[in-house]
């Protein structure tokens, strides 16, 4: 039995589609079940946080996992390996502010209120700016808006929701696709399997290019 660690939200959108067209679907009721048999005889799914999925993945709870690079990057890939892109749930970590903001001091310590504390900090520190990081768990744009932050550290997809709360983006850090991560220890002791369902998804990500 393989099991595979999906990422709940937009990731798990661009991901079931995909199951789809390799073949594989729920057999359960996903939006209620937390883990769940496939069609496939060997496959089962857990449903989890993106953020929970190295966890589950680096301890063996799953043998593979599919969640966002911004996950890995900001939380680390240790006891995983990433061995493919999925090209899927495609964004970009950016930098944004409120539109028309007034010129900040010139030795103002920038607050910076984002979910990604570790990326962000590596951003500024590249470019010698020590800034305040404030830690926040969801709806980051609001941030600026209320004077809790100068800028945000967030995800940006089609930028509506920037745009719809009056906010730029300003930068980009770095774009963002959903990975497919691998136990260490299940590449080696189940091997055949694990080679098989990363070839599946290879397939499917060709087969979508
Ligand atoms: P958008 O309005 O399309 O730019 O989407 C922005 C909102 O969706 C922000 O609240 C982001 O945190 C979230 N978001 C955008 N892309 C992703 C993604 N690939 N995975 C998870 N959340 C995302």
């Amino acid at each position: 039995m393989i099991t595979l660690a999906l990422s709940k939200g937009r990731i798990l959108e661009d991901t079931l589609p995909m199951l789809k067209a390799m073949g594989v679907e729920p057999a359960g009721d996903i939006g209620r079940l937390l883990r769940v048999p496939t069609t496939e005889p060997d496959l089962q799914l857990v449903i989890i946080r993106p953020a929970d999925v190295p966890t589950y993945v680096a301890y063996g709870a799953a043998d593979i996992g599919v969640t966002g690079k911004d996950v890995l990057m900001e939380h680390g890939g240790e006891g995983l390996y990433e061995p493919l892109d999925l090209k899927i749930a495609g964004c970009r970590l950016s930098v944004a502010q409120v539109r028309d903001a007034p010129a900040l001091p010139p030795h103002h310590r920038l607050r910076v209120a984002t979910k990604y504390p570790a990326i962000t900090q590596a951003h500024f520190a590249q470019r010698d700016m020590q800034v305040e990081m404030i830690k926040l768990y969801g709806s980051m744009e609001l941030a600026p808006l209320v004077g809790l932050a100068d800028v945000i550290v967030d995800l940006v997809d089609t930028g509506n929701t920037l745009k719809a709360n009056g906010l730029i983006e300003t930068e980009i850090i770095t774009h963002i696709t959903a990975r497919m991560v691998v136990n260490k220890a299940a590449m080696k002791t189940k091997h055949a399997a694990i080679k098989h369902w990363l070839a599946r998804f290879a397939e499917a990500v060709e087969a979508r290019a």
